[in-house]
């Protein structure tokens, strides 16, 4: 079995992968959503026998709260048997490089803490550091898990982490929590205790798609989002991009220098975790025009930021029209969500593409050897 489950993790992430015997399945878990998502988590982990809570692999993507929120509650409140082989997650002591998140340090910082606390292993498959391309001329960072699954890492890059560093020292200064300040430990533990760890419709003659498609791209340029950690996951013959927050051109890089070792112009795989859950700041046509793909997956469910954004769902549409394509969204549909009007029937007949969406635990996608 290889299966991945998008875990209805409001407007975050929280991706739950199962690979190997289906009795028995080894899992890993990408990034928890946001708080209460840990609800979610905790509940699934409950309904496994105490000898399968033992996870290969936790990767906490970057540290934005509707990526890392969950991880701190979910933490607190473990069940006992849990237990992760190896933590991926780059924090402070990952950033020491040569050379508008709001409060994700903070949360990095709490992480940190419980990390140590906990004693896992961290960032282990990377010897301790950081979880990045590497510099110039040198391998992509590439790790076998127990039970036969590859990742390779495409981002972020080292410019996005030494940027990261900067936000991550102005943040955690304002907050009292830089390692000099005498009362930082309180001031964590305060900072803990307020998130809760201690305990457009398709209307007339539809959108124009190839309009859309074409607008002028504008990057991210959110310093958290830039050092997501974006992997290629594959196992027996099948794959999965999973582009969390990630920037498209730091992405690219690792894909072509991925495709350039393996002789290869498109990178082919069976499904695309679309990044930061359909911006349109994410998702470019440059990268699009490079990926092959027959389902790409969208995590949200319109809070707070809207998504996904047409403009993004168009590029999609357009660079895959006529090929069959599977759209799978982790929400139900609902009538004020931009998720929704891509279930139109003419546009799905149009452009030759197919929606799926989620159950109220979310939506599974099974690949089957
Ligand atoms: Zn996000």
């Amino acid at each position: 079995v290889f299966r991945i489950d998008m875990l209805p993790a409001q407007q975050g992430d929280s991706l739950w992968i199962e690979y190997g015997e289906a009795s028995a399945p080894h899992r890993i878990l990408i990034d928890c959503g946001t708080p209460p998502t840990a609800k979610t988590i905790v509940g699934r982990i409950e309904q496994l026998p105490p000898e399968q809570q033992r996870f290969e692999l936790l990767v906490i993507t970057h540290m934005d709260t509707d990526h890392i929120g969950g991880a701190l509650r979910m933490l607190a409140e473990r069940p006992p048997a849990l237990k992760f082989n190896d933590v991926w997650f780059n924090a402070w002591r990952h950033l020491q490089l040569k050379a508008d998140s709001t409060l994700g340090p903070i949360d990095g910082e709490i992480l940190s803490r419980a990390l140590d606390k906990l004693g896992w292993s961290w960032n282990a498959a990377f010897r301790g550091g950081a979880v990045c391309l590497p510099d110039d001329g040198e391998q992509l960072q590439s790790c076998h898990l127990p039970g036969g699954l590859r990742l390779t890492v495409l981002s972020p890059g080292r410019a996005q982490l030494q940027s990261l560093r900067r936000e991550w020292i102005k943040v955690v200064r304002q907050a009292g929590l830089d390692p000099d300040n005498p009362v930082r430990d309180s001031q964590l533990l305060k900072a803990a205790a307020g998130k809760g760890v201690s305990k457009s419709i398709l209307g007339g003659g539809g959108p124009d798609i190839q309009y859309l498609a074409g607008r002028p791209f504008v990057p991210d340029t959110a310093v958290a989002n830039g050092s997501t950690i974006a992997l290629l996951a594959e196992y027996a013959g099948r794959s999965i991009l999973l582009l969390g927050d990630g920037f498209p051109e730091v992405v690219l890089g690792g894909i072509r220098q991925l495709l350039r070792g393996r002789g290869a112009s498109k990178l082919h795989v069976d499904a695309v975790k679309v990044a930061h859950h359909g911006s349109q700041h994410n998702t470019s046509n440059d990268l699009l025009d490079v990926l092959i793909s027959s389902c790409y997956l969208i995590s949200t469910n319109g809070a707070i930021f809207s998504h996904p954004d047409d403009v993004a769902m168009a590029r999609i549409v357009w660079a895959n029209r006529g090929k069959g394509t599977r759209l799978l969204f982790n929400y139900p549909k609902h009538d004020t969500w931009s998720g929704a009007r891509w279930s139109d029937p003419r546009l799905q007949d149009t452009y030759h593409y197919q929606t799926s969406y989620g159950a109220d635990w979310g939506a599974s996608l099974v690949l089957e050897p």
